[in-house]
């Protein structure tokens, strides 16, 4: 156990986390960023980013996020491996365990993110990685000229349904409503895709070929009429949402119904000194201008609350 306590620790290094960490590091704070299960959140694994501010043509997802860790390591941003497994936060010296080691801290930055939703289907979880992912620029590859499925109705879905025709000689998108979530222009260059085929009204029941350890299809039940089906395919990709990465914090702090951390004032939580940012607490607007933003908000009350306690 380290006898160091931080004046700021932040959690995740996705880009709320890398912008409070640039801000807090220019503030001389010398914070520490514990990276997370996924380092550089889901801007890591996603392609162009055509919406950033100040990027006319686009910039690929794991560039800008790079770009944020340089600018936050120049101005001393401490950069650590590891995920949270437990927290303390009922003293005012912060502990947080990794683990192997418990980090101890005066403020704390919650920018831990979502991950990625799973069906829950026993036959889903058996074939990750043997077919079934939740990352279509990560794995895309490996469908080459094959059929593939992606499910769901959001704009995750879409850029995943048109990343993935790079790869695959046929893409159907599969969703369990009629109306889409995603938004327009994303639907549109979607179905005017000539790989992409679309089934709506479907859920999936069963991703087949458990006993060939590998995927060769997936049975399907037609909402409206009842009826059961099969589609054959190589591949099935997850588009279906993210879940917050809170749980370590149920009853310390508060979290809504869906497990995210309810902040006040954008980003404080109910404990003085912990401030949540990013994906791990907004339901509502979940991007990366926004996540930054927020990462900005929370990275100025660390300062403030620093200040107001005599550091
Ligand atoms: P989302 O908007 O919440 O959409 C999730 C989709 O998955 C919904 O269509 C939902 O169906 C479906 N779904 C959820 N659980 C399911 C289940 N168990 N079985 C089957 N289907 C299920 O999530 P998202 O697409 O990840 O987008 C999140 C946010 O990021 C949005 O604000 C989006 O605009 C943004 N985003 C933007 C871009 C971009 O601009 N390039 C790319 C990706 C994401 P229902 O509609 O029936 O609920």
């Amino acid at each position: 156990m380290s006898d160091t306590i931080h004046d700021t620790v932040i959690l995740g290094s996705g880009c709320a986390g890398l912008t409070a960490a640039i801000y807090t590091a220019r503030a001389n704070l010398n914070p520490l960023v514990l990276e997370g299960h996924e380092p550089g959140g889901q801007l890591s694994i996603t392609t162009l980013v055509e919406n950033f501010p100040g990027w006319p043509d686009g910039i690929q997802g794991p560039e800008l996020i790079e770009n944020m860790r340089k600018q936050a390591s120049r101005f001393g941003a401490e950069f650590r491996l590891g995920h949270l497994a437990t927290a303390d936060l009922s003293k005012h010296r912060f502990a947080l365990n990794l683990g192997n080691e418990t980090v101890h801290a005066r403020t704390l930055i919650i920018a831990s993110g979502a991950s990625a939703r799973w069906l829950g289907l026993p036959s889903e979880q058996a074939l990750i990685g043997h077919g079934v992912s939740s990352c279509a620029t990560c794995d895309g590859f490996f469908f080459s000229g094959k059929e593939i499925a992606v499910v769901g109705g959001g704009d995750s879905a879409m850029e995943e349904a048109l990343f993935l025709t790079r790869f695959a000689s046929k893409v159907t998108l599969i969703h369990r409503r009629e109306h889409f979530r995603a938004s327009r222009i994303m639907l549109d260059r979607a179905i005017a895709h000539p790989k992409i085929a679309f089934v709506t009204n479907a859920v999936i029941l069963e991703v087949l070929g458990v006993e060939h350890k590998e995927v060769i299809g997936i049975r399907l039940l037609d909402t409206t009429t009842g009826m059961e089906s099969e589609l054959s395919l190589s591949g099935l990709f997850l588009g279906i949402g993210h879940i917050p990465n809170a749980a370590m914090f149920a009853g310390q702090l508060d979290l809504d119904e869906d497990g995210y951390i309810k902040t006040h004032n954008y980003v404080f939580t109910r404990v003085p000194g912990v401030y949540a940012c990013g994906d791990v607490q907004d339901r509502r607007y979940r991007q990366a201008i926004t996540a930054a933003g927020t990462g900005c908000m929370a990275a100025l009350e660390v300062e403030k609350y620093l200040e107001e306690h005599g550091r």
